[in-house]
Formats: C-alpha cells, structure tokens, sequence
C-alpha cells in the first residue's frame, strides 16, 4: 500500500518542496508515497475566485471561507479514510508516537491554513484535526505541511536506506539520542571517549544509555516523566506516550 498525502494550499508550487530530493525524494519517484497539490482557489465559483473574507466580529486579517475549503476537501477525501489534518498553531502539537500512528496508515489529507486561519465551522463538519508543529506563529500552514511529512516518509518502509537506524533516534526511545563521534580521533585537542573505540560492545551500549539519560535529564525532564508535551495541550495519552525501552 503506497502512503497518499493530498495537500490543501493556496502555493501548491511550495509541493513537494524539499522532498523532491534526497532519499524522499527517490522514494516519490519509486513511487512508495506520493503527494498532489491541491489549489483550493479552483473551488471558489465566483468571478474572483475568492477564498477568503473578513472576519465576523471584526478585527484584522482574513479568514478561509468554509463553503470553498470544504469543497475542496470533499474533492479529496469523498470516499476514503486517510485522516483528516489542519495544520494550526492552536493544534495538539505534533510527536513522534502521533508520526509513527499516520506513517502506519493509508496516508493524509492536510489543509494548509493561511491568513488568521479557517472558518471553525468547516473544521466542525469536516472534522479536521488541529496539528501544531510548535508554539510560535508560521505566515502559512505549508512548511508546517512539510515538516509534518517529512517526520512520516523518512520512516515509511524501504525508504531509509538503514532500516535499523531509525529506531535508535530522539524520542523513539522515550529519551533523547546519546552524542555522536567520528573521525579524526583527535579534533582541536579532543578525543573521541575511549569506550565508544574499545570494541566492547556492551560498554558502548551502556555508556550510550547512560548519556541520553543525563542529556534527556538535563534537557527536557518532561520526556522521562512520560509526558512529551506540557499538559495545556489537552493530552491523548495513548498516542502521546513515549515508547519504554
Ligand atoms: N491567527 C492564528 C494564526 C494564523 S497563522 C492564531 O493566532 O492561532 C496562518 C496559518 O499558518 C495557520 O492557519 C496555520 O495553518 C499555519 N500555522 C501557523 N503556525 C503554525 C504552527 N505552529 N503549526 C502549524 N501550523 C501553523
């Protein structure tokens, strides 16, 4: 089964973006995923081709009209059941337990919201799941897109070429990732820890635990109290718990 993901956006041009190349992008051309752009001014039926208006109550900016959007994301998604995803700073914000459970099914459908946002009534009715990459304010929901998609085809089967080395990454483990050395053996002074060149292999593996357990301590003490988002984001236990080793 081949991952689809169909992007809703007013700069289809923006797709496939930075996933054309590397190993992404040899995937898209062996074709095991594949994305379309989708414009959604072709779904605005007057002269104008508007998408947006003012917003009702008042205030700055312009909202994403609900008749157009939802047009547009029945155009897409009619008869299938890839989730539905709202790129939104007001989002639950993205994680890895969340990228593992969207890579494992048949793709996604994703809006990319411009302007102040979407009409909350087309997220109503077409129950879009609010995504946030992070806790800062992006011009466009597109690079948000992006990052959401990259995170999901790097582990799709077949197209990283080392199977293995995904599973030892941040987060995977419910813990950040031990530091990485390589050659030279001595860089402006500093060597590489003897242990990780000793050839002891369950040295290595317990000096790389211990160190991202001090690293996850000293950084993001969160992570080892299970919790990888702080609690104001309305946490789904179930897709949000990190992975125990
Ligand atoms: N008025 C909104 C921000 C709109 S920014 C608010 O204050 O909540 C315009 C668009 O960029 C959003 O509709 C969303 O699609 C996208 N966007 C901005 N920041 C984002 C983030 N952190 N994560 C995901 N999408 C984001």
């Amino acid at each position: 089964m081949t991952f689809r993901a169909s992007v809703l956006t007013l700069y289809p041009e923006m797709f496939p973006g930075h996933l054309g190349v590397s190993l992404a992008g040899k995937a898209l051309s062996r074709g095991q995923w594949s994305i379309d752009a989708v414009q959604i001014r072709d779904f605005a039926e007057d002269k104008h081709r508007t998408v947006d208006d003012t917003p009702a109550g008042g205030g700055a900016g312009m909202v994403l009209k609900p008749d157009v959007l939802a047009r547009a994301i029945d155009y897409v998604s009619a008869d299938d059941h890839r989730p539905r995803l709202l790129m939104s700073p007001r989002g639950r914000t993205l994680t890895q337990a969340r990228v593992r459970e969207l890579a494992s099914g048949p793709g996604v459908v994703i809006v990319c919201g411009r302007f102040e946002g979407v009409d909350q009534r087309v997220i109503d009715t077409r129950q879009l799941e609010e995504v946030s990459i992070g806790d800062y304010i992006l011009s466009g929901g597109e690079p948000a897109a992006l990052v959401l998609l990259d995170a999901v085809v790097r582990i799709l089967p077949g197209v990283m070429g080392n199977e293995l080395s995904g599973l030892h990454e941040s987060f995977e483990g419910g813990l950040l990732e031990h530091p990485h050395y390589t050659r030279p053996q001595v860089f402006e002074g500093r060597e590489i820890p003897a242990v990780l060149t000793s050839g002891n292999h369950g040295a290595i593996a317990k000096w790389r635990e211990a160190e991202a357990r001090r690293l996850t301590e000293e950084r993001r003490p969160d992570l080892l109290k299970g919790d990888p988002n702080p609690p104001a984001n309305d946490a789904k236990p179930d897709s949000r718990q990190p992975v125990k080793r």
